[in-house]
């Protein structure tokens, strides 16, 4: 595996390897590496003849109250986990070799007004102008991104579509947890007490499917079961439980199509996210 943390090289070797016809698998991440980020990589590594893994805390995605300076860094322990997991060239720059000109301000205005988006200001518009440069830098065929941050999925399928970025977006489920949490680079600001809570947030999303397969059909219902749960067995905050359709992230009235459950509640250092996206036919609705 090669390291890299400046963009032209990185740039000019992948352009003359892409001449060479060659597919290339990207997997954009801020490092501090888990099983979730590797089951990106893996997947990454059966479908391209290159697999590139960028590792880079984006200093635009976080608010001034957020936790851009404490959030976990180890690249020595992440550079090992990356090879293992097949990576060929990791991408690590430093904030100065990513944002050396400030001419362009991206602002994405669709599918921000909701749930993480409406909560993060200019969270978003980070993530766009993050990938977009990513995807330049690296010209893949194939992006990999987690279906954890479900709402990132969609605002990157929107903006892939809106600048004809030539890749195609792979959705890679949520890898958990043996006890149902959502693994996240952030788990480690749980405390003890607070990681045997967190995986209430994810059997809380499983009741939810159990009582819209036994057809409830009212998402304000499935709402207050989930918060009742959370409140009851948690010592978190929520701070959001919505549901949209997916990926348009618009409301809905009724449980039908394909559409998101997603919450955030907030611990006393970590605020976690997580999300089910369900598809429901009209048929399965009338068969209920
Ligand atoms: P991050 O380093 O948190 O920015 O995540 C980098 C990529 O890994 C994003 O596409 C995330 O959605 C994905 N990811 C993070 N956690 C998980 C997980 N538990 N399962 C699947 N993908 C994940």
């Amino acid at each position: 595996m090669q390291k890299y943390t400046k963009i032209s090289a990185i740039q000019e070797i992948l352009l003359s390897e892409k001449r060479k016809g060659k597919k290339i698998g990207f997997v954009p991440t801020m490092g501090f590496l888990h099983e979730g980020h590797l089951t990106l990589a893996e997947r990454a590594r059966q479908e391209n003849d290159i697999v590139v893994m960028s590792i880079f805390v984006n200093p635009l995605q976080f608010g001034p109250n957020e936790d851009f300076e404490s959030y976990p860094r180890d690249p020595e322990r992440d550079a090992g986990l990356a090879q293992s997991a097949g990576v060929d060239m990791l991408f690590l720059p430093e904030a100065e070799e990513m944002y050396s000109g400030s001419s362009i301000k991206m602002h994405v205005t669709e599918r921000t007004d909701v749930l993480c988006g409406s909560r993060r200001e200019g969270h978003f518009d980070g993530v766009a102008t993050v990938v977009s440069k990513l995807f330049n830098i690296a010209g893949p065929d194939n992006a990999y991104f987690g279906l954890k941050d479900a709402q990132q999925v969609a605002v990157i399928e929107g903006l892939v579509n809106d600048l004809n970025f030539p890749v195609n977006i792979v959705r890679v489920p949520t890898v958990r947890e043996e006890d149902g949490l959502a693994k996240s680079s952030r788990n480690v600001y749980l405390s003890e007490a607070e990681r045997e809570e967190a995986p209430v947030l994810y059997r809380s999303l499983m009741d939810a499917e159990t009582f819209i397969s036994e057809g409830e059909s009212n998402p304000e219902t499935i709402i207050s079961h989930i918060q009742n749960r959370i409140t009851a067995e948690t010592s978190g905050e929520i701070d959001y439980i919505e549901i949209y359709s997916f990926p348009e992230l618009k409301e809905i009235r009724e449980l039908h199509g394909e559409f998101i459950i997603a919450l955030a509640v907030k611990f006393q250092k970590a605020r976690l996210i997580d999300n089910i996206i369900i598809k429901r036919t009209q048929e399965e609705k009338q068969n209920v």
